[in-house]
């Protein structure tokens, strides 16, 4: 039985993991954190902490985790590059999974980008759109950015030079290099994420969407139980999933 310590708790994901663990029999809930509770007093009762909490709050979290030989999963997104670095760091001293979606589905969008990328090749304009509820914090969302990451890596560009985020005003024409990332917020929609594939005369468009929030759940408790069983290093919940 792996023992889990959630932090986070009392927010959106946090509920949600609270309500699924039971139906997952090979983890136990065995504390749970959030603004103001003692974590130094319960992190010794785990065996692997989930993060739903905030970006910044990770930073810190990851370094304890470290100093108390724990495994992590990691479902915060919108690290700046610099807290990124510094949680990443840690991952020569425990496991870790860093996810920016847990979904299974999101997971398979990630391998069907990369293959329609590899197959429809740079004659393809690529643009990402994702909407999130209203209460969202960081834009783009950080599956989108994974998106980004993967058609970046197919087309073998760096995606700082070739993220267009939002286009507003006299931008000229597309540039093929462009990988576009656009952002829509509004009411209580848990996560859609759509790549379109556009050329002259067709026009091919991968979409997923969340319909609860349980679904990013399930997958981290599923993580939580896979990654007590791994060496010190950084994974993806593709790994997870046996889909890398
Ligand atoms: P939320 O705002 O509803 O909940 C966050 C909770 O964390 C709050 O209860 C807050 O009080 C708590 N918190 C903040 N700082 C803390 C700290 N230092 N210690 C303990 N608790 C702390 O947000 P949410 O919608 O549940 O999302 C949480 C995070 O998970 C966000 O970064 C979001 O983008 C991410 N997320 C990831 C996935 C995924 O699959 N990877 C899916 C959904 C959301």
């Amino acid at each position: 039985m792996t023992r889990i310590l959630i932090t986070g708790s009392k927010g959106r994901m946090g509920k949600a993991l609270l309500a699924c663990a039971p139906l997952h029999p090979e983890v136990e809930v065995a504390a749970q954190i959030d603004i103001g509770d003692d974590l130094l007093a319960a992190i010794d009762r785990c065996d692997v902490v989930v993060d739903f909490s905030a970006h910044q709050a990770t930073v810190a979290l990851a370094a304890l985790c470290a100093r108390h030989h724990k495994a992590m999963v990691i479902g915060t997104t919108g690290h700046a590059p610099e807290e990124r670095t510094a949680i990443v760091h840690h991952a020569h001293a425990v496991p870790l999974v860093m996810a920016s979606n847990f979904s299974t589905g999101v997971n398979t969008l990630f391998w069907l980008t990369r293959k329609a990328a590899e197959i429809l090749g740079p004659d393809f304009d690529v643009e990402i759109v994702e909407m999130h509820h209203r209460f969202k914090k960081d834009a783009p969302s950080g599956t989108a950015m994974a998106l980004a990451e993967v058609l970046a890596k197919v087309r073998e560009m760096p995606l700082e030079e070739a993220a267009r985020y939002g286009r507003e005003g006299i931008v000229g024409e597309r540039t093929p290099e462009e990988i576009g990332v656009h952002s829509v917020r509004g009411g209580d929609v848990v996560g859609d994420h759509t790549v379109m594939f556009a050329t002259l005369g067709e026009r091919l468009e991968l979409t997923h969407k969340a319909s609860s929030r349980e679904t990013f759940a399930h997958g981290a408790l599923r993580a939580a139980a896979w990654v007590v069983k791994q060496k010190p290093g950084l994974y993806s919940m593709m790994e997870v999933l046996g889909l890398k």
